[in-house]
């Protein structure tokens, strides 16, 4: 199996330094916690890997409320994450829900969010969460130019986030007051297993009512899935906990195509799987919008 020997382990300590090791080294590969890029080695396929670009020196470690933005650094650890006030407001629930459904916790002691959105793999827990609040991907590159994709458009495809060359991504910015409250739910086959699909919504709530909504899955297909059809049905919907949901499920089955059939699970069952994770997805939010 080819090997995985980079030569170099680089701490650039500016942002423009990195977009210039990134551009002018080929086989430079930004190192987060390392949890994936070993997964990434351990399949053989990171054998043109020359150097490691360490971003810890560029000090994005931080979680900043600014206005209604809450902005986290690309190198936030998720336990930090985790651990954060920030994410204990129900709006938030969707983001915590999904860190807290991350195991081994030896793994999100590691791993960053620069290195769980940068992934851009459909079915990792956080991006689902994070894009649940819409949030956006701080993207650095080359003159200082500086953009925000939606995380949901920047999940291109599996393993191909949008990133040109020199880019990276220096935080993930959310605005937790655009919903009262939100959740994530998945489901997989054991406590340690990947999620077969999993789901997170935002709801804003006003007067016992839904007034909007957001939904997003991952592991239907190779990017993120937004249910705009679905989303919409919900509004005016009584924020009843408990609710069966049955007309929003059905919408959500009609609006799902193109699912992924694999040796996990065929299209069917992962539909299935997406009605029954909404449903539960929109109970938990609300009875977390209640206290
Ligand atoms: C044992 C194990 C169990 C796991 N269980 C779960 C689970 O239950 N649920 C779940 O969702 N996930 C799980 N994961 C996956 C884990 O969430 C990811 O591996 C992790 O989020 C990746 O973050 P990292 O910082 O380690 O990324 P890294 O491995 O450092 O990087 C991942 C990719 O992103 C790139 N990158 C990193 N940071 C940046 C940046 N700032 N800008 C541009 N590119 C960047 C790297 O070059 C690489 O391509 C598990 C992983 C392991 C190893």
């Amino acid at each position: 199996m080819p090997t995985f020997q980079p030569k170099e382990y680089l701490r650039p300590s500016t942002a423009e330094e990195v977009t210039m090791v990134l551009t002018s080294r080929e086989g430079a590969v930004i190192i987060g916690g390392g949890t994936e890029v070993y997964e990434l080695a351990e399949r053989g396929l990171l054998s043109e890997t020359t150097a490691l670009v360490d971003l810890t020196g560029l000090q994005l470690d931080g979680i900043e409320r600014k206005g209604p933005a809450l902005e986290a650094g690309a190198s936030v650890r998720l336990s930090e994450l985790e651990d954060h006030d920030a994410v204990k407001h129900p709006s938030m629930g969707a983001v915590l829900d999904s860190l807290r459904s991350i195991h081994p916790v030896q793994v999100k002691n590691l791993a960053t969010i620069g290195g769980a959105v940068c992934s851009s793999i459909s079915f990792f827990d956080l991006p689902v969460g994070l894009a649940a609040l819409d949030a956006t991907v701080q993207v650095f590159g080359v003159g200082a130019n500086q953009r925000k994709p939606r995380l949901a458009d920047f999940m291109v495809d599996f393993l191909t986030p949008d990133l040109k060359p020199g880019e990276f991504v220096t935080g993930v910015t959310v605005e937790p007051d655009a919903y009262t409250t939100s959740a994530f739910t998945k489901f997989c086959l054991t406590g340690n297993d990947w999620a077969m699909v999993n789901c997170g919504c935002s709801l804003k709530v006003e007067g016992g009512a839904i007034a909007s909504a957001k939904v997003v899955l991952g592991g239907i297909s190779s990017g993120l899935v937004t249910a705009h059809e679905t989303a919409d049905g919900l509004r005016g919907l009584a924020a009843e906990p408990g609710s069966q949901f049955d007309e929003p499920a059905e919408r959500l089955d009609g609006e799902l195509r193109d699912v992924v059939s694999d040796y996990r699970a065929s299209a069917g069952y992962r539909k299935k799987l997406a009605k029954v994770l909404l449903r539960q997805a929109l109970n938990r939010a609300l009875t977390r919008e209640r206290g």
